[in-house]
């Protein structure tokens, strides 16, 4: 089940606008906050596809009955490009448990290489699952955390891998290799990848643009 925001008309369309702006990316601290903004905007969707079940509050003056989270989702960020993306998640969960995985390209590889070299989650046994990974390009970091995920914590009962942006690649690449029951959440879908592995036209290095360039 793919969920494209773009598909409807939404102030979520305007931050991404400004996302995809090479004059507004020069704010850094601006860039971060769409991502931010984004990622709360994604929350307060993803959430209505979750688990709830009835409470009784006791105000000032009476008992309301309420729908509420049963669980809060576990929250899983894809460092370093997440975390802008992150943050607006665990602002709208704001009691969730989170797991990271730190992954990066081997830029010297001939082919692209995704090394994911460092893992902390709590058990994913059952629970329902969000995956922050802000560019799904061709999917490999998406699928490499999956798996080590999984193999350290368990089948989570759903996972919601929230994208601001995919690439066709990248959507079959979950289609061929995730089998556990999950659903995509992205704000938008573009054309391709290019010789580089940057969705095209995509906005360029998410964690570049968030944090500066590396070595
Ligand atoms: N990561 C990014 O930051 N941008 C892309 O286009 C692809 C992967």
């Amino acid at each position: 089940m793919v969920f494209n925001l773009s598909e409807q008309n939404s102030i979520a369309n305007q931050f991404l606008a400004e996302l995809r702006d090479r004059d507004i990316q020069r704010d850094r601290m601006r860039f971060r906050k769409n991502m931010e903004r984004l990622g709360e905007i994604m929350a307060y969707e993803v959430s209505k596809k979750l688990q709830y079940g009835t409470r009784i509050v006791e105000g000032p003056l009476d008992k309301s009955r309420i729908n509420v989270l049963k669980q809060e989702p576990l929250l899983v960020t894809i460092l370093r490009a997440g975390l802008p993306y992150f943050q607006g998640f665990i602002n709208v969960f704001d009691r969730a448990d989170a797991a990271f995985v730190g992954a990066y390209r081997d830029e010297f590889a001939h082919e692209l290489t995704v090394r994911t070299e460092y893992i902390t989650t709590p058990a994913l046994t059952g629970r329902e699952v969000i995956l922050v990974d802000p560019m799904l390009a061709t999917g490999r970091s998406a699928t490499d955390a999956i798996d080590l995920l999984i193999k350290k914590g368990g089948r989570p009962q759903h996972l919601h891998v929230v994208a601001l942006v995919a690439a066709p690649e990248g959507i079959k690449q979950l289609a061929q290799h995730v089998n556990v029951p999950y659903s995509l959440w992205t704000c938008a879908i573009d054309e391709s990848l290019n010789d580089k592995f940057y969705i095209v036209p995509g906005l360029g290095d998410a964690g570049d643009l968030s944090y500066g360039t590396k070595l």
